[in-house]
């Protein structure tokens, strides 16, 4: 039986279904996911200089259409990618397929294979999923719950404060049109200290917070140490 989005608790039907709408244009760099296509080669750098991603076992938590879960598959990891939209899942599979690249789809919730597969991961990322989950602790003990003691977990996400707002919501999705209306929702972005207090609940050790910059006038991003808007953190489990 597949979990439907609707009976799942810690899943938000409605924002389920906003990715399922626009799950076509998922891989068009030029569509309202050249965010994701941008910070992309970053993302996967930051996480190969620290976990090394040849022949490692990954989960992708909230893969949506498989950006960085083909992207660690094709640096040599063993990649499973969970999502609960249905539309998103099936053209990561499409893509993964006419791309010859071998990676493990599932709609299931974080929470459930967090049960039947614990401790099997080497390493477990969780990008720009949270700020859409009802309960985001819950989805970090389950990252926390997948990966092997001594593992890897990565997430990123949007802070929240007057800066934030401005750039993550009005900017982007009101002046610059690069996200849909509606995409992100203030009262869901998370904080640096939330976040990390969340992961060290879920015994996790946080060491490290990068900020992912984006400079609207030469449109690129970039890592540095301002997390005031996008953020990076990676943390490992005790062995
Ligand atoms: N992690 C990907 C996709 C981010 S878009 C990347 O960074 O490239 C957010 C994704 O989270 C969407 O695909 C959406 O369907 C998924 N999502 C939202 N709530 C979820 C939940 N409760 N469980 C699993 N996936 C969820």
């Amino acid at each position: 039986m597949t979990d439907s989005p609707n009976t799942v608790p810690n899943v938000d039907a409605g924002e389920i279904a906003k990715f399922n709408a626009l799950a076509e244009q998922w891989w068009d760099p030029n569509s309202q996911f050249r965010p994701l296509h941008d910070i992309n080669p970053l993302r996967l750098n930051y996480i190969d200089e620290r976990v090394s991603l040849p022949g490692k076992k990954v989960i992708d938590i909230g893969c949506g259409g498989g950006l960085l879960s083909e992207g660690m598959a094709r640096r040599g990891a063993n990649v499973t990618g969970i999502d609960m939209g249905e539309a998103p899942l099936a053209v990561a599979r499409i893509h993964a397929e006419q791309a010859g690249v071998e990676v493990e789809y599932l709609q299931t919730p974080a929470e459930k294979i967090a049960e039947e597969r614990a401790g099997q991961y080497d390493v477990v990322t969780c990008l720009e999923m949270l700020e859409h989950v009802p309960d985001p602790s819950s989805v970090i003990r389950a990252c926390a719950t997948l990966v092997k003691p001594g593992g890897h977990v990565f997430f990123s996400t949007i802070n929240r404060n007057p800066k934030a707002f401005m750039f993550a919501i009005v900017g982007a999705e009101y002046v610059l049109r690069l996200l849909p209306r509606g995409t992100h929702e203030y009262a869901k972005l998370i904080k640096p200290s939330e976040l990390a207090g969340w992961a060290r609940d879920a015994a996790l050790d946080v060491k490290d917070t990068t900020g992912m910059v984006y400079n609207p006038l030469t449109q690129v991003y970039k890592l540095n140490r301002d997390v005031s808007v996008n953020y990076l953190m990676y943390a490992r489990k005790g062995d």
